[in-house]
């Protein structure tokens, strides 16, 4: 874990946030603290990689023509964005390969590009040495990385969980942000679908990619949290009001991958509602500066355990 403010130091509360941020508050308050407050973070993990990298191959995929897009095209894409991952560095003159070039143009990982936003020039090399470190070239955990990637590709295909043949998307790694009161909300839509159903009537989907198991229906609810934040942010910045999420699981069987869920005024509406009660009890927590624990099954996997009063 890095400390990137002195021992002791807190942040203000900020007023924008994205939907993982205030997922993080609901999830337990105590983690919100350390996460936002106390500005500590977590550490990339060979599960944070290979979902990393997931995204890439499945963002990239729509670059090919409807034709194109095949599993072979597909899964070419995986050892390419790998090193484009490991290597954002890399100079003009040390990419041979054509697959690689055209996903550096295609997401913009020049250094040259790099080069122009300072923060995002460290926080992408930071990430590059932390997969080197987690996973070095030719490493069994490397390997399997890229392994699992190709096979999560090529499961889509073969269980047909979309037919990428068929549509184009309006537009990936969507930017959406708005205000709710004195908050501002952000985030990146995975995948924002334009349906046309005759001229002047269309339907919008959102889709979001995931790399495990579809959730179990008690647990669905809980995973259409994010999803939920966008589609409102769409209406209010844009005053689209899609018709579906849909959240697709590339591991899954053809009728399990795709979970959706049909948004309504209702949907609109009780979002609303969830993010603002959730936005005022942010800010009676910071301003009481006390940030109660939430012990639950998660707290297996938070980072932040070793430190925690729940468990000290
Ligand atoms: S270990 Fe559990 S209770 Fe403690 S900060 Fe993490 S999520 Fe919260």
């Amino acid at each position: 874990m890095t400390d990137v403010l002195p021992p002791g130091e807190r942040r203000p509360l900020p007023t924008r946030l994205s939907p993982s941020r205030a997922s993080d508050f609901k999830r337990c308050p105590k983690l919100f603290e350390y996460k936002t407050i106390l500005g500590f973070t977590t550490p990339n993990t060979i599960a944070t990689a290979r979902g990393t990298l997931f995204h890439l191959v499945f963002e990239h995929l729509f670059d090919f023509d409807r034709v194109d897009r095949t599993v072979e095209n597909a899964q070419s894409l995986v050892r390419p964005g790998w090193e484009l991952l490991v290597r954002p560095d890399k100079a003009d003159d040390e990419v041979s390969d054509p697959i690689e070039r055209r996903l550096r143009d295609a997401s913009g990982l020049w250094i040259e590009v790099l080069e122009a936003d300072p923060r995002e020039l460290s926080s992408t090399l930071e990430r590059a040495a932390d997969y080197r470190a987690l996973a070095p070239m030719g490493s069994k955990a490397e390997v399997e990385i890229v392994t699992q990637v190709e096979k999560l590709v090529a499961n889509y295909f073969a269980k047909e969980i979309e037919r990428v043949q068929s549509f184009d998307p309006h537009g990936r790694e969507v930017h959406v942000q708005a205000q709710l009161e004195d908050l501002t909300l952000h985030g990146f839509i995975d995948r924002l679908d334009r349906q046309e159903l005759s001229p002047g009537e269309e339907r919008w989907f959102i889709s979001d990619y995931k790399t495990g198991k579809p959730p179990q229906p008690q647990y669905a609810r809980e995973s259409f949290f994010g999803m939920r934040v966008y589609s409102l942010l769409l209406e209010e910045e844009r005053g689209i009001r899609p018709y579906k999420l849909r959240l697709v699981y590339p591991s899954a069987d053809r009728s399990s991958g795709i979970v959706d869920e049909v948004v309504d005024e209702a949907l609109q509406q009780n979002t609303r509602g969830h993010i603002l009660t959730l936005w005022d009890d942010i800010k009676a927590c910071d301003e009481s500066e006390r940030w109660p624990t939430k012990k639950a099954r998660l707290c297996n996997w938070c980072h932040f355990q070793n430190q925690c009063p729940a468990f000290t």
